[in-house]
């Protein structure tokens, strides 16, 4: 170690000292030129100035107030450690000057006897990013802050090859009133070499495992990829760079058995390592066969951690060992096969699945992964009879029967079956259970009795309508003959009317039966959904009230339709007055029209709505909503969820009718609380060449004023009431009528009184022989009368009955009718 140099004291004044010993000098020789006693007297005089001086000086030393200077006294404690520190320390004055520099320091700075200390700034030198340090320092050391910085030496300050790093810290000091700086320089090349070393030993691990020869990837709990190591990916053939940052998922590279990974709770501290064979998926698509070695340890909140998974090559040329074909083979139907798959214990414990169980399963059996047991895969009613399958099977049954489950959750069911295990090695399995998914036949096979029930429905509403329909023809026709032989001031009038009115009310329910039963006489003549619309738009306002808010919103250029204008508006009516009851606040009720193109209606996804062109009308109310419960039941006719007297319960079933046979369909959206809308799709109907050059609808015939007439008619009904009425009607206006009940009793009128028939009104369904057959009948024998059908049953049902060329020749009257009705149709067809 060399020697440090200190001028932290001021040298003592030559000069001084100089004229200090000449002034003794002097004193001496004068003392010569002095008289013996004058000699003694100033040499006494001389000493005691001395000692009183020294005494003096030893009291001023003794307070303090003297001190003496010196090497000797500085050679403390302090000294020795500063001298020889193994930093580099220097004291520099505000001139930058150096006050003190330690033997370390010296060494650092090669200062060599003798040259000047040369200060940090002038020390550390070269490259710019150094001397920005150096700047940064000396700037601290002005401002009289602390600083500190790091700096890169090529070649080292002893001028050795190689880098060497200096830390450099300045620190101001305050002695004795004088501001200086403390800089402390230490070589900290040892640490960052050693820094350097363990970056470049971790380089060579990652690199190891890179390129090992087995892939590995580490996935966290949510699926991602969060490690794949070069092996891997080169298989799979991503770039990690790319996808890794990108976010590469498990069910990316492992497809459907992603869910067999999926690391669900475990036991706390627990490491699960699984054996898993199955098929990645490259990122073109084509599967890569693997054996996983996957291992989670669980923290000890029971979550798992990510994986660390080692992947083995399986696929051909790359297995390890090639006997093992077979067994990938198997491995590969036992994952890609699409039907669940787990071999089960006696108590039904799952011991191995494969990956469509895992999928299936995925969410209801993670919850209790401790105890994995099929019992809890399935809804409490169906456990009984699957741990009753699996106890047969356990005993070696080898044909029990398959059972259908419904899936814990209630969503999904499967139909399972189980099959004892051959070989008695697999440890405690005792079955295999095998699982087909069966929701989407379930809910296939639950629309269909659910469209059977409605046919049902129908069917019976319909024939009890049919029936009705004579009675209610009868009750109106003779009150209308009572009305007519009473004057309205006489106090029966209004009795009657009442018994006319309430008949009337019984027959529109009746047509709403028959609507929905589809049985009704619909009159289809092309429409535009916006004119109808717009028809009735006045009158929903009034249905409304002043609370509920309508909003119709016309599409444009809205496709014509094909319906029945009259019970269109039925339609539109019907659910208007359905929306203002779920909103007895009030609110809003939004309509709107547009098209539906084919591929449009395909993205809608309703179940049945087969893809074509529609014309749609959404009713949107912002009401009660409904629950999945009741929308699955508002077209049943008589379904309703109001109070006694309020509802009828045949609105959406005569909505629903009247959609179905114009060929259309209905759906229903509902959240509870939001409201509800009705989507109606109609079919587009394309013109055809006579449509377009059709003149706008003819207005319909003004009804004749004179009813009354002559001539025979012969009246064909096998309802006694009806007949009775009719014939009292017909003769009331001044007709003569030939009565039969039957078809054959027609033609025995005939037979009698031939050619002074006019024209034949008749029912159409009878016994024996219906209307249109008698219609036939008479055309055979050389008859061509005119006809007027009447019946409560669809005029298309029974025209189909009839040839096409002959359909001009008559005329369909629906029943009920009233007594003015008949006599108009009689006389329309007269002409
Ligand atoms: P009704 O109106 O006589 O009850 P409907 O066949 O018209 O019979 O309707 C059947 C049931 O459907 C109603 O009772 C009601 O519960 C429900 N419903 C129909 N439309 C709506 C709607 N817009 N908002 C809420 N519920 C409705
Ligand atoms: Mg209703």
């Amino acid at each position: 170690m060399g020697v440090s140099i200190d001028k932290s004291h001021k040298q003592g004044n030559a000069l001084l000292v100089l004229l200090l010993a000449l002034l003794l000098v002097g004193a001496l020789a004068a003392s010569f030129y002095l008289s013996e006693d004058g000699r003694t007297h100033f040499i006494l005089w001389f000493l005691a100035t001395l000692a009183a001086i020294g005494v003096l000086g030893l009291f001023l030393l003794a307070i303090g107030a003297l001190q003496i200077s010196g090497r000797g006294a500085r050679n403390d404690l302090t000294k020795m450690i500063t001298d020889g520190s193994s930093d580099g320390l220097l004291v520099t004055d505000t001139e930058s000057r150096a006050v003190y520099a330690n033997a370390h320091y010296m060494a650092l700075a090669g200062v060599t006897d003798g040259a000047p200390v040369r200060p940090i700034e002038r020390l550390f030198t070269g490259a710019s990013d150094v001397s920005e340090a150096v700047y940064r320092l000396v700037q601290a050391a002005r401002e009289r802050r602390t600083h500190m910085e790091e700096v890169r030496m090529a070649p080292a300050l002893d001028g050795q090859a190689g880098v060497a790093w200096y830390r450099i810290r300045v620190r101001p000091l305050l002695r004795a009133g004088r501001h200086e700086s403390l800089w402390t320089v230490t070589d900290v090349t040892q640490d960052r070499k050693g820094e350097e070393g363990a970056v470049q030993e971790l380089q060579n691990a990652v690199n190891f495992l890179d390129h090992a020869p087995a892939g590995f990837f580490s996935s966290d709990p949510s699926g991602q990829i969060v490690y794949m190591n070069a092996t891997l990916s080169g298989w799979l053939d991503y770039d990690i760079a790319q996808h890794l940052n990108g976010g590469l998922s498990l069910s990316q590279i492992a497809a459907s058995g992603a869910a067999l990974l999926d690391s669900a709770a475990g036991v706390a501290g627990q490491v699960k390592t699984e054996v898993i064979d199955i098929d990645l998926r490259k990122r073109n698509g084509q599967g890569l066969p693997v054996r996983l070695f996957h291992r989670v340890s669980y923290g000890h909140d029971g979550l798992p951690g990510p994986s660390r998974t080692i992947v083995l090559n399986r696929s051909q040329g790359e297995d390890i060992s090639e006997g093992r074909a077979a067994e990938v083979r198997f491995a590969r139907f036992f994952h890609n096969t699409p039907m669940a798959i787990a071999t089960v214990n006696r108590d039904g414990r799952i011991s191995q699945t494969n990956a469509s169980f895992a999928r299936l399963f995925g969410d209801t059996l993670k919850a209790d992964e401790g105890e994995r047991n099929v019992a809890a895969a399935v809804l409490e009613k169906d456990r009984a009879a699957l741990m009753e399958a699996l106890s047969a099977a356990a005993g070696g049954q080898s044909d029990v029967s398959p059972i259908d489950v419904t899936l814990a959750g209630g969503l999904r069911s499967a139909r399972a079956f189980v099959t004892p295990v051959a070989d008695k090695q697999s440890g405690d399995e005792a079955a295999i259970l095998y699982l087909l998914e069966t929701t989407e036949q379930r809910a296939l096979q639950e629309q269909f009795t659910q469209a059977q029930k409605m046919q049902a429905v129908g069917q019976l509403a319909g024939g009890v309508a049919h029936d009705f329909n004579n009675v209610l023809t009868a009750i109106i026709g003779y009150s209308d003959l009572l009305l007519a032989s009473h004057r309205p001031t006489d106090p029966s009038f209004q009795d009657i009317m009442q018994i006319k009115q309430n008949a009337n009310r019984a027959a529109s329910l009746v047509r709403q039966l028959l609507a929905f039963s589809r049985r009704q006489t619909l009159r289809p003549q092309l429409m535009q959904l916006n004119d109808s619309v717009s028809d009735v738009q006045m009158l929903l306002k009034r249905l409304l009230g002043e609370k509920v808010e309508l909003d119709v919103r016309y599409g444009r250029d809205v496709w014509p339709i094909k319906a029945d204008v009259n019970q269109f508006e039925q339609v539109v009516v019907n659910l208007a007055v359905n929306a203002r009851d779920a909103m007895p606040g009030g609110g809003k009720l939004t309509m709107r029209t547009s098209n539906v193109s084919d591929t449009q209606s395909q993205a809608y996804n309703y179940k049945g709505l087969t893809p074509a062109d529609y014309v749609l009308l959404e009713v949107e109310d912002s009401g009660t909503g409904m629950s999945p419960e009741v929308i699955e039941k508002i077209f049943e006719p008589f379904f309703t969820t109001k109070e006694v007297g309020k509802g009828t319960g045949l609105g959406l079933s005569m909505v629903f009718g009247i959609i179905k046979q114009s060929g259309g369909f209905i759906f229903c959206d509902s959240i509870i609380g939001k409201g509800t809308t009705f989507r109606i799709f109609l079919p587009r109907h394309l013109l055809t060449a006579e449509e377009m050059n059709a003149p706008k609808a003819e207005e319909s015939k003004a009804p004749a004023q004179d009813l009354t007439g002559q001539g025979t008619i012969l009246l064909v009904e096998d309802e006694e009431a009806v007949r009775a009425f009719g014939a009292r009607a017909l003769r009331s206006r001044g007709y003569t009528v030939l009565e039969a009940g039957s078809g054959v009793e027609a033609l025995e009128q005939v037979e009698e009184h031939g050619d002074a028939i006019v024209m034949v009104v008749s029912d159409v369904v009878m016994p024996e022989m219906d209307g249109p057959t008698l219609f036939t009948e008479l055309k055979k024998r050389g008859y061509n009368y005119r006809f007027v059908f009447a019946s409560g049953y669809a005029e298309e049902a029974f025209k189909k009955n009839l040839p096409e060329a002959e359909q001009e020749a008559f005329m369909f009257l629906p029943k009920p009718y009233s007594l003015k009705q008949l006599v108009e149709a009689v006389k329309q067809v007269q002409g």
